[in-house]
Formats: structure tokens, C-alpha cells, sequence
């Protein structure tokens, strides 16, 4: 174990978000003091601040602030939010806590650890696991370079606590996991490691392709669950620069982890789902950005895959009916009029219609624009504007509108007026008759 000195201020002061939190940790800091509990800083915060401040590296600004007791965690919250205005939101399996705190009117959430030991009893399932000590917390972890910890009370208060050479892989930026059966314990490590190998530009150690190997070898990965492979995979598209998606997807390739996980992925689909997902980033809300990564990822032959996803089978049902909708469609699209396709592409929803575009590179280029122009041209008339002009019945205004965007996209009508105009003359048209 080795040890060094660290400017507790200046650590602070480098890695909290705002400054306001100063003033909360220092009344945690006294409590763990009062209560002899040692309470740590571990993980990310304390591998970015390294990082940055002896590596010189560019470090996006910490989320989370990983802050670890040794000791009874619940009490000592409750101690504390005596002394600070706030509760208890969430309470997990794995002693964890998160903690709503207010602060100078201002609201916080922060995440508190118990210091842990884990027990992994099958392979790929979650482990049980038993309040301990520092070591065994650090001992639990993923790779050497989040096995750092600086201590914020005694014993080890401003001593950055090294266990198992953390601070030279992180200098020679290795990610190595712990020990070589990490990965089979929990292969979402895996997911986890590329991420870091990419995010900092670090390079894998041996020793994880030791880890992989022996995953491999126990199926580890076919035993994870879809639900924890989607989560994985999304975080690359949620919590990494987005320039680097390329790289992590490719890299997930190359290491063979989607086949081993049961997907079949289409290496030739990666460029065209990441186009797609910065063409319409302002299009798609989170949850139909993420469908859409997802299956985007799939060979439209092997769609069953997407049971290892995370879809459901209603949904694999429902996109599999898409996917023949389509073909069926294809042989005549040359011939059918934008608005036709308009039409079409309404019936899908916007997740599954952009999968259909990578799938089907015919429809491509027209699914973008009717994202980006198509599906907003509204008419400036609306039903009860053609309520007043004279029209009463249901359908006929749904048709009329409906008319009347048609004409708007085929660039026929430009203004109100002349919307007006057009539902005049249906107006004549319809007391000639
Ligand atoms: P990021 O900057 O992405 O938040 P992080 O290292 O803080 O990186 P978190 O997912 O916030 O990552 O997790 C915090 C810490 O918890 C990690 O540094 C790691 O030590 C530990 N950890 C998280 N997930 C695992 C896991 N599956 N197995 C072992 N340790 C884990
Ligand atoms: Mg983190």
C-alpha cells in the first residue's frame, strides 16, 4: 500500500462542481470526525482530478463526487441532515444513497457509498453485498486506475491511498482490470473499460485481454442480461464525447464482445447511425434516440437480436411487421409522390422509421428530410379557423387540413391567405354541385 500527501483545499476546490458544496462537506467532514467513521473520496473523482492536475489532461467537469463511509452510512445521514436541510430520496440494494440537500436555496443531489465487500455467487449476476472496509472497497472495483482514494478523515485524512499500483497504470494510462476473472463476475466491466480506453485514450493491459478471454471462455457475456447490455451500450451514447462513438463501437466489434453477447452487429451501419444521430439530434427526444442507436446497430436478417438489446418481443414483432411493410412498399417507391411517402412514413414511429433507413438506404435521404422539413410543415389554418369559414364536419376538416399541408409541401400554397383561398373555392365548388 502506498501513500501520498494531498492538498485537501486545493482538491476541493479542483473538483466540486460549485462552490457551495464546500461548505456542505466540510459538516460532513467534522461529522465523520465526531463519529470516528472514515469517509473517502474513490472512483472517478479521484482519478479525474489526478488526471488533470499531475497528467496535465483535459477533464470534462466532475458529475459525481463518489464519497465513500466506512461505517454505518444511514445513521450517519441522518445526523447529518440534521444539520443540513434535505432527505433521503433513494436508498439501494448495494448500501448506496442518494441525497437531496438544499443549499443557499439551491437544490443538490449526492450520491453517499457505504464502503463495501462484494460477493459474486453466478456468473454475470449482480453480487451480494456486505458493509467492510476501504480495502475490500477498493479491492471490489473495476480497473486499477479507479482504485484511488483520498481520505477526508482520520485516519488517512489528505492521504491519497494507493492499493494496488492505481497511480502508475494510470501515468502509463493502462486500463487493467483487478484480477483476471473480473469480467465473468461482470462482464458489463468490459463495457466499462472501453469506455475509459476511449474516452482518455488509454491502451487495454494485458491483462484484460487475459480478463476477456476467460469471459469468453465461461459465456459470461451470453449470461448478462439484455436489460444490463442496453445500458451499457447507451451510456456510450449518452455519457461519451460524441465525436468518440465511432471509436467505441468499433472497438466493441473488433474485441468480438457483441457476438459474444448474442448480437449479431453490422459493422457497415456504424457510420450511417451515427450521421443520422447528429443530422437529427434536435429531432428525437432521449428514449427514441437510444431506440434508434440500438437497433440501428442490428442486420435486419438477424432482427431476433434485439431480444439482447433489451426490446421486447411486441416490439420485435412490431418491427419485423416494419421491415415486410417496407419491402413491399420498395419495389414501387420510384414511382410514389413525396406526399405518398409522407403518408407512409407517418405510420412508424420516429425510433423504428430511422432503423428502416439504415436497413433500407433507398429511403434514407428522404426519412431525414421528412424529419428535419417535412413532418413540421402544419398549416397556418386550423380546425376551428375552418369552423368559422363554414365547414362542420369532423372528417371534412381532418381532410381539409390534411389538404391543405399537402399542398404546403408540394411548395403549391405559401400564406394564410391563400389557404383561405383554397378552402373557398372547395366552399363554391361544393354549392355548385
Ligand atoms: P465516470 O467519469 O464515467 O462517472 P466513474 O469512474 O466515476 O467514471 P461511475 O460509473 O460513476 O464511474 O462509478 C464510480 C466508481 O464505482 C468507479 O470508478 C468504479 O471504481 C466503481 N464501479 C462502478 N461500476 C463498477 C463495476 N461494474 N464493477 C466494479 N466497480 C465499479
Ligand atoms: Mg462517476
Amino acid at each position: 500500500m502506498e501513500t501520498f500527501e494531498i492538498e485537501l483545499e486545493s482538491f476541493l476546490k479542483t473538483i466540486l462542481p460549485v462552490p457551495e458544496l464546500y461548505e456542505f462537506l466540510l459538516i460532513a467532514q467534522n461529522l465523520s470526525k465526531k463519529r470516528g467513521e472514515f469517509l473517502y473520496f474513490a472512483g472517478g473523482v479521484v482519478r479525474d482530478y489526478l488526471l488533470k492536475t499531475l497528467y496535465k489532461k483535459e477533464i470534462e467537469r466532475v458529475k459525481d463526487l463518489d464519497l465513500v463511509l466506512q461505517g454505518d452510512l444511514k445513521s450517519f445521514l441522518k445526523e447529518l441532515l440534521k444539520k443540513v436541510k434535505g432527505e433521503i430520496l433513494f436508498e439501494s440494494q448495494f448500501l448506496t444513497y442518494k441525497v437531496k440537500i438544499y443549499l443557499n436555496g439551491k437544490k443538490f443531489l449526492i450520491d453517499f457509498i457505504t464502503a463495501r465487500k462484494e460477493i459474486y455467487e453466478d456468473i454475470a449476476k449482480l453480487p451480494k453485498v456486505f458493509p467492510s472496509d476501504f480495502k475490500d472497497d477498493v479491492l471490489r472495483r473495476d480497473f486499477t486506475i479507479n482504485t484511488l482514494i483520498i481520505g477526508f478523515s482520520p485516519p488517512f485524512e489528505g492521504i491519497l491511498i494507493d492499493l494496488v499500483n492505481g497511480k502508475k497504470d494510470l501515468e502509463r494510462g493502462l486500463i487493467k482490470p483487478l484480477h483476471l476473472n473480473s469480467f465473468v463476475d461482470d462482464p458489463t466491466r468490459i463495457f466499462r473499460g472501453i469506455r475509459y480506453k476511449v474516452r482518455f485514450d488509454f491502451k487495454f493491459a494485458e491483462e484484460f485481454f487475459l480478463a476477456l478471454e476467460k469471459c469468453f471462455k465461461k459465456e459470461a457475456l451470453k449470461k448478462l442480461s439484455a436489460t444490463r447490455i442496453a445500458n451499457e451500450l447507451k451510456l456510450y451514447l449518452n455519457k461519451e464525447p460524441e465525436e468518440k462513438l465511432k471509436e467505441l463501437l468499433e472497438t466493441t466489434f473488433y474485441l468480438n464482445i457483441f457476438e459474444e453477447a448474442g448480437i449479431k452487429a453490422e459493422k457497415e451501419n456504424f457510420d450511417s447511425v451515427i450521421r443520422l444521430l447528429n443530422e437529427l439530434r434536435n429531432e428525437l427526444n432521449i428514449k427514441e434516440r437510444e431506440k434508434f442507436f440500438l437497433l440501428g446497430l442490428l442486420n435486419p436478417q438477424f432482427l431476433e437480436q434485439a431480444l439482447r438489446l433489451g426490446f421486447t418481443e411486441l416490439e420485435l414483432k412490431e418491427i419485423k411487421k416494419n421491415i415486410e411493410f417496407i419491402k413491399k412498399y420498395s419495389k414501387d417507391w420510384g414511382r410514389m409522390s413525396l406526399w405518398e411517402k409522407i403518408k407512409f412514413f407517418k405510420k412508424f414511429s420516429p425510433s423504428y422509421l430511422l432503423a428502416l433507413a439504415i436497413y433500407f438506404s433507398e429511403i434514407r435521404e428522404e426519412v431525414i428530410k421528412y424529419f428535419k422539413e417535412y413532418r413540421k410543415i402544419k398549416p397556418e389554418l386550423t380546425g376551428n379557423d375552418l369552423k368559422d369559414l363554414g365547414i362542420k364536419k369532423g372528417k371534412e376538416i381532418g381532410e381539409l387540413l390534411d389538404l391543405l399541408r399537402r399542398k404546403r409541401i408540394e411548395g403549391k400554397i405559401k400564406t394564410k391567405e391563400e389557404e383561405k383561398d383554397l378552402i373557398i373555392q372547395f366552399l363554391l365548388k361544393k354549392s355548385e354541385n
